[in-house]
Parts: structure tokens; C-alpha cells; sequence
């Protein structure tokens, strides 16, 4: 065959593939989605897929954290965001339950003086401490969660047993501290909670005029998922300094400060509780990737820096597949994480 005879033969080929491309790109423009068109739900799924081994994140707390005041005692809560994820790695190194690495965490970090949840927790209007805290189960989403108590020293763990050896999901006051003496849950003085820093920065805010609530840092959270594929959350909280005496922030409710759910995302919040109950932060983390097919870090993203203000605080989350985001709009956030892949670090500043 000629090569004229050749490229005689290939010209209607050239037509017809010019044609399908024309029509392939004609297709291609009809399906580009429109930028401002809501995305459709992306089907959810609960079957396994590729990830890592586990993954941990934490927060200590968002807030101004201005680095006059923290720059000093840096490497001190540097040391102890490091202690909290390495007890969080080896627990689920070793094959751990999320829900355990959770519990064990927050309960670290409530024994530490330095955050605002338990040993450290913060004073309210009346010079009291009262405790929230909550933590939820990815797998079934069992929760639960604990408000205004003032004797329990570990409140995650009171948080677990209304989880587990209640029908209920929350009990706040005296009630809560009834159900800890039933359950052996540890218990301590008034006194326990009393710590030079906070009794101070109390007695301070109470001699301004404006002296209001006011956001610390420190509450602090941990969300991880587990060699099971379980995903976990847990948070802890004095709140907020000078608060009103009863007053029940978002770490002690479902779906504003803590959420999980294994076919999305376990999620932990920090700042201002009223703004974070008020748009359900958290469960709204989880509804976006759900309903809009957004990544973790995207739907972070929408809801602290376009839901939130600035200056009310961020969220750790966590998806199934071990992707964290960790989000803040205010100056700093205390966080961390680590993972099986050798993922290891914490940070306080952008
Ligand atoms: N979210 C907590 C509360 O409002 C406080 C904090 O995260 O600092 O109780």
C-alpha cells in the first residue's frame, strides 16, 4: 500500500475522530459542575477502605494565647501536648479501641494543671469550679456526657459510664455527682480544683468592671481512629472564667463540642461554647461531609472560618481514612497529632 493510497484512506478517520472529540468536549462543559450549585450528598459508605492504622489528634484550648505571656512556658505545654499524644500512639499502636485512647487522653490532660479541664479547671461567677465534659463512640454513636459537676475529678470518665451504664446521654449537678458515687467514680474536695494560677486570674477579672465571662486556654480534646476503624471523640472544660454559676458550655453537648461518627468524621471543639452550641458546630463538621460531599478538611474549613466568627475558637477532626484538620480563627491553638505512618508533631501558633 502507497503512503498516498495510506493517507487518502485516513482522511474520513480524521473527520470522524475530530467529530468525537468535539462531541466529547461538548459533553465534558454539560457535566463541569456549576461553582455556586449545591453539591449533591455524596453516598455514604460504611465499608472499609484504604487508610492508616490509626491516627490521634488533641487540643488544649484556642484562644489569644499571646506569646508575651506563653512564649516562656512554651516548652512546658509543648511537653505536655507530647506526653498526651504519645500515650494516645502507643494505645492505639498496641491495638487500643479509640474510645479507650480517647478517654485516656482527656484524662491525662484533666490531671494536668496547665489546661482548663479537671485538676485545672477554671473558676465561675461565684468562685466555684463546675466541670463539663462529654465523649462519643463513632460506631454506634453512643455518647455520653456530664455538666456542672464539682467533685469528680476525671469528668470524661463520669462522661464514659453515662455512656455506658446509663440509658441516658446527659446528667448535670448533683444528680451527675449521685451517679459518680454509684458508679466508684473517683471523687475529691473542693480544694483539688483550687490552683494558684486560676484562683488569681479569677480574683483579677473579678476586680475589673467589665469583669464578664471570659474565654481561657486550655479546655482540651481528643479525637482519634482506632486499628478497628472505630473512630472516637472526647472533650473536657472548666469553661469559661467568671461564667454563671449553672451555665453548661459546649463541651458538655453533643453535636456542638464533641460529635463522632464512623462514616464521616470525629470531631472536638474549643472557644466560645455559646457561639459553638448555638451552630452546632461539631455535628455540622460531620453534615457537610455527609450531605455535601466535603473533606474533612473542607468542611473544618466552611465551618470555622465562614459559620464562626473570628475569635471564637477551633475544632480538631478526624476522618475515617486518618486525614486531621485542626482549624482555629483565633491567634493560637494548643494541638497535636500523630499517626502509624510516623506522623508526630504539636504546634501552638500558625
Ligand atoms: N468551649 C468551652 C466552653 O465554652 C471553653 C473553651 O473551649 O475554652 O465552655
Amino acid at each position: 500500500m502507497s503512503r498516498r493510497s495510506s493517507s487518502r484512506k485516513s482522511e474520513p478517520v480524521r473527520v470522524l475522530r475530530t467529530a468525537a472529540l468535539l462531541l466529547l468536549l461538548l459533553a465534558a462543559a454539560c457535566a463541569a459542575p456549576d461553582p455556586s450549585a449545591v453539591e449533591p450528598a455524596a453516598p455514604v459508605s460504611a465499608e472499609p477502605r484504604a487508610r492508616l492504622d490509626w491516627a490521634l489528634a488533641i487540643h488544649g484550648g484556642a484562644g489569644v494565647i499571646s506569646k508575651d505571656e506563653y512564649e516562656p512556658v512554651k516548652e512546658e505545654y509543648i511537653a505536655s501536648l507530647t506526653a498526651a499524644l504519645r500515650l494516645g500512639a502507643a494505645l492505639l499502636e498496641e491495638g487500643g479501641t479509640s474510645l479507650d485512647a480517647v478517654e485516656r487522653v482527656v484524662t491525662l490532660l484533666e490531671d494536668d494543671p496547665r489546661f482548663n479541664a479537671g485538676k485545672g479547671a477554671v473558676f465561675n461567677h461565684e468562685g466555684h469550679n463546675e466541670l463539663d465534659a462529654s465523649i462519643m463512640s463513632g460506631d454506634t454513636r453512643r455518647c455520653g456526657a456530664v455538666a456542672a459537676v464539682r467533685t469528680v475529678k476525671n469528668p470524661i470518665v463520669l462522661a464514659r459510664k453515662v455512656m455506658e451504664e446509663s440509658k441516658h446521654v446527659l446528667l448535670v449537678s448533683d444528680g451527675a455527682e449521685r451517679f459518680a458515687a454509684d458508679h466508684g467514680v473517683e471523687r475529691v474536695d473542693l480544694e483539688y480544683f483550687r490552683t494558684e494560677r486560676r484562683w488569681k486570674e479569677w480574683m483579677e477579672k473579678r476586680a475589673q468592671a467589665e469583669a464578664a465571662e471570659s474565654a481561657p486556654m486550655g479546655t482540651e480534646g481528643v479525637v482519634a481512629l482506632d486499628r478497628h476503624g472505630n473512630l472516637a471523640a472526647g472533650t473536657s472544660t472548666g469553661g469559661l472564667t467568671g461564667k454563671a454559676a449553672g451555665r453548661v458550655g459546649d463541651s458538655a453537648v453533643i453535636g456542638a463540642g464533641t460529635y463522632a461518627d464512623d462514616r464521616t468524621c470525629a470531631v472536638s471543639g474549643t472557644g466560645k461554647g455559646e457561639e459553638f452550641i448555638r451552630f452546632s458546630v461539631a455535628y455540622r463538621i460531620a453534615a457537610l461531609m455527609e450531605h455535601r460531599g466535603m473533606s474533612v478538611g473542607q468542611a473544618a474549613e466552611e465551618v470555622v472560618k465562614n459559620v464562626l466568627q473570628p475569635g471564637d475558637g477551633g475544632v480538631i477532626a478526624l476522618d475515617r481514612d486518618g486525614n486531621v484538620a485542626m482549624v482555629f480563627n483565633t491567634p493560637g491553638m494548643f494541638r497535636g497529632a500523630a499517626d502509624s505512618r510516623g506522623r508526630s508533631e504539636v504546634a501552638i501558633w500558625e
